[in-house]
Parts: C-alpha cells; structure tokens; sequence
C-alpha cells in the first residue's frame, strides 16, 4: 500500500524540520505503507525551497513541486494531488504541525476498513481566538443553511483520500477552488477522526480575517445559488408592500383629502432601497466575477520545477 503525505509550504521554513521529525517518527509505526512525501512550495519567499531540496537529495521518496510563485493554499494542493492521485491514498497535511501526524494511523486504519475519505474532526477550537471561533461558527451556520451540500462543521482540509476520490476531485474543473468543498462535494463512503487542533508550533498564520472573508465568500458562492436568488423574493415583498401602501395613500388622499406628508419618510425609503439594490448589485457582481474567472480558462498554478517526481 503506498500513500502520499501532501503538504502545501508557504514560508514554512521553520516549521518544516519538527514536521518532518514528527511525521518520521508517525510513520516507523506503520511498516506495512509505503509513503511518500508531496510537498508543494507555494512561492515560498524564505529558505523553505532550500530546505525542501536538501531533503529530497537525501530520500528519493520525498518529491518536491515547486510552483513559479504563491498561488494560494488551494491551488498548491491542486498541484500536489495531480502527483499525489498517484498513490493508493493521499494525506493532507498542514505544514505547521496543527493537523498533528498522530492522526495518520487512525486515516490508514479507516483506509483499510473501506473508507475514501476519512477527515479530521476538530474537537475543540480552545487553542483559536475567541474571533476566530465565532466567526468560523458563523460561517458553517451560514453555509450549511443555504448550501447544496453541508459541509461538516470543524472539518479541516486535513483528510484521507483514495485514489479514486482524489481522482474525482481533480476532474472538477472550476479555478475558483474552495477545497473543503470540492472535497466534500465528491462524496464516497466517509468517516470522522475527531482531534484536538494543536496551536502552530513555529511561524505565523498566512490568514489574516480579509483574507478569511474572502475565502469564505468563495466558500459561499462556490456552493450555492441562493444570496442571488434572495433578492427576487425580497422584490417580490417590496412590490407588494408598495402596492399595499400605494393605495393606503391613495385612500388618505382621495377619501379623506389628507395633504401627504413626508420629507423624512421619503428619504429613508430612497436611502434604504438603494442600499439595497446596491448590495444586491454587488451579490450580482460577486457571482460575475466568479463566472469570468471562470470564462477565463487560465491554469490555476504554474510549475516552477519538479525534484524526484
Ligand atoms: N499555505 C500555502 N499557501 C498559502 C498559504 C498557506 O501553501 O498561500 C500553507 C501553509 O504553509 C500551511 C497551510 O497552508 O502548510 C496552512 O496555512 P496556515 O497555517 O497559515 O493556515 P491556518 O492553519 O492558520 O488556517
Ligand atoms: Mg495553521
């Protein structure tokens, strides 16, 4: 059996000697797999490509694929399961030792009972910030209210694949790629290992909260059609209320000879609408952009170079 350890590397120069000690040490408990390392170098601006190479030089089992600049997190692990679908199973791993090596026997464990994916369950998010928690909280909620398909809360992109659910997740075609997502859309017989997140041993997070929103946006988008849908509802209520109260109007006016008032009221109605037809607007423009990345048809990443692939 031979399964590959995928690790995407962004500036991860001191993190990678304790991952790579720490996943040497995991892995002499399974002698039964034959693994491999993937690492992907996502234009990484410190010594981590060095570090990489001189690894690779001394265990030909370690492959390197260098990109030509940072690409993204998930973009790097595109490039890396291309080379890592050619195993029985690929590990998704985070280079900072938060997705702990420890797991990796339990992933084989449920590999060899018949599961294609087999992801981490975060048990706590005690070492997060409390922001942290509540927006990532906020954000499943709000995903798995609207989505297509739920997405496991508190599930990582740590995770198990076969081959095959690698292979189906390659075959999807879109840029824009929310790999949470994509791995969960695939399907396939799956199963949970819960786990206790560990705070990153060495280094510093490459997501600030934009980039979060950002990411989250994507998440949102890529999986559902409702926030466009919304607004023809909201229009709907809004033309009826107006009709309502076009003829409340009507009524003052013509029955009761009222004189209609109302400098305030109109500016709120004026304001608020359009505020709303511009979020609206930008919920379009939101799903635009994405439809014209996608037209784009560029390559999601570009390959700088290659060691013992
Ligand atoms: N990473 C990457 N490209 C990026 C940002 C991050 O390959 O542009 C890698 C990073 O080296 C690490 C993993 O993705 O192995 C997770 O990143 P990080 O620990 O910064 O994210 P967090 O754990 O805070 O969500
Ligand atoms: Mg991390």
């Amino acid at each position: 059996m031979k399964i590959t350890l995928l690790v995407p590397m962004y500036n991860e120069e001191e993190s990678l000697p304790l991952f790579w000690e720490e996943t040497q040490t995991v892995l002499q408990t399974l002698p039964d797999a034959q693994f491999e390392y993937a690492f992907v170098n996502d234009g990484s601006t410190d010594g981590t490509l060095a570090q990489l190479k001189e690894l690779a030089q001394k265990n030909p089992n370690v492959k390197v694929i260098s990109l030509a600049r940072n690409f993204g997190k998930e973009a790097a692990l595109t490039a890396g399961l291309l080379e890592a679908a050619k195993a029985d199973a690929v590990i998704v791993l985070d280079a900072d030792l938060q997705d702990p090596p420890s797991l990796i026997p339990a992933f084989v464990e449920k590999f060899k009972q018949g599961f294609d994916v087999v992801y981490g369950q975060r048990e706590s998010r005690r070492k997060d910030s409390f922001l942290k928690r509540f927006t990532a909280r906020g954000f499943y909620k709000f995903h798995n209210a609207i989505a297509d398909r739920p997405l496991p809360e508190d599930a990582g992109d740590c995770r198990l694949l076969s081959r095959r659910a690698a292979r189906a997740v390659l075959q999807l075609p879109e840029r824009e790629r929310f790999m949470k997502g994509l791995f969960n859309w695939v399907g396939f017989k799956t199963a949970a290992v819960p786990f206790a997140r560990e705070a990153r041993r060495a280094g510093e997070t490459k997501w600030n909260y934009w980039r979060l929103w950002n990411f989250a946006l994507e998440g949102l988008t890529a999986s559902s059609t409702l926030p466009l849908r919304l607004w023809t509802y909201f229009g709907f209520a809004v033309s009826a209320f107006a009709f309502v109260y076009a003829l409340w109007v009507a009524v003052q006016k013509i029955v009761y000879g009222n004189p209609v008032s109302g400098y305030a009221s109109l500016m709120v109605a004026i304001l608020f609408f359009s505020g709303i037809q511009l979020i609206s607007l930008g919920v379009i423009g939101e799903y635009l952009g994405r439809v014209f990345m996608e037209v784009k048809q560029r390559p999601l990443y570009v390959v700088d170079e290659k060691i013992n692939c």
